[in-house]
């Protein structure tokens, strides 16, 4: 393996290559919540997990932002899986060093090419206050494991995200699937990632569902989306350009209800509307983003 590929790697587990479970932490290097549900997770799976089951790698992303701790250095790490950037390093772009090593690890080393029997699992956190979510990539597989985090989740999202590792693996043909935990770096977040973690390792029935973090997790993902809609679909985007100033009002949060032409925030000297009725996915209360929020309606 080419050493540059194993500086994203935290741990791997397991020896039975039939089924392939890859976990990623901070694809946003903001996002340390993915990472310390990781760490926190492996000292018990180690004494749980029979190696006969599969395999699992648990890897971390956007490894110069990460040390900084920042979204990003000079361009969204999850907005770069695109064609014109892999295999490209010719760019100034940090970002694109990640991307490729990252695109190679998974290719060359874990899923040797098959992608049917792998699944990739994103962990996020969000700069809004509350609200646990997934969103699963636009193949069947992943929008039935969506579902069955218990948990709210978009469908149709991903295919309106260009660049996103989510949409890339699943177009490969894996169980490809975002959980967003919470709010960034709060300990609330990491025990929902765990959570979300747990309950996925039982879905691909390499750890017993029968386990008490299992049953735990299960019950914390269920206790927080009580009262949600739970199939979701996506109405609307606010995208942002580069040099736009956009500040979203206080007091919004993930599925807060809206109604159309209520004021959400400001851009320039401007007052956005929502153009819908629906509810409030991803309010941007950071400064580094591309998109301001999205509004999201109950699928029927
Ligand atoms: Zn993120």
């Amino acid at each position: 393996m080419h050493t540059d590929y194993q500086k994203h790697i935290i741990d791997i587990l397991g020896r039975n290559s039939d089924i392939k479970f890859i976990i990623l932490g901070g694809i946003h290097g903001n996002e340390i919540n993915g990472i310390e549900a990781i760490e926190k997770i492996l000292p018990v799976l180690k004494k749980k997990f029979d190696p006969n089951k599969g395999q699992i790698y648990f890897l971390k992303g956007n490894l110069p932002a990460l040390e900084k701790k920042e979204r990003f250095i000079h361009h969204d790490l999850n907005r770069l899986w695109l064609d014109k950037y892999i295999g490209n390093n010719t760019s100034e772009i940090v970002e694109l060093k990640s991307l490729n090593d990252l695109q190679q690890l998974i290719i060359r080393d874990i899923c040797k090419g098959k992608y049917d029997n792998c699944i990739f699992l994103d962990l996020h956190t969000f700069s809004a206050k509350s609200g646990v979510f997934a969103i699963p990539a636009c193949n069947a597989k992943s929008l039935v494991f969506a579902h069955s985090f218990g948990v709210p989740f978009i469908d149709k999202l991903s295919g309106k995200l260009p660049g996103t590792a989510l949409s890339y693996w699943g177009k490969k043909g894996m169980t490809s699937m975002v959980f967003e935990g919470g709010t960034h770096q709060t300990p609330e977040a990491t025990e929902n990632l765990m959570a979300a973690i747990w309950h996925s390792l039982a879905y691909f029935n390499l750890v017993d569902g029968q386990l008490p973090e299992v049953i735990q997790g299960r019950n914390r993902l269920k206790g927080i989306s009580e009262n949600l809609p739970h199939h979701l679909e996506l109405a609307y985007r606010h995208q942002l350009s580069d040099n736009q100033k956009f500040e979203m009002k206080p007091g919004y949060y993930n599925f807060k209800p809206i109604k159309k032409n209520e004021a959400l925030a400001n851009q320039d000297l401007e007052i956005i509307k929502s153009p819908e009725t629906g509810f409030m996915l991803m309010p941007l209360y950071q400064k580094k983003g591309s998109d301001g929020f999205f509004i999201v309606k109950e699928k029927k």
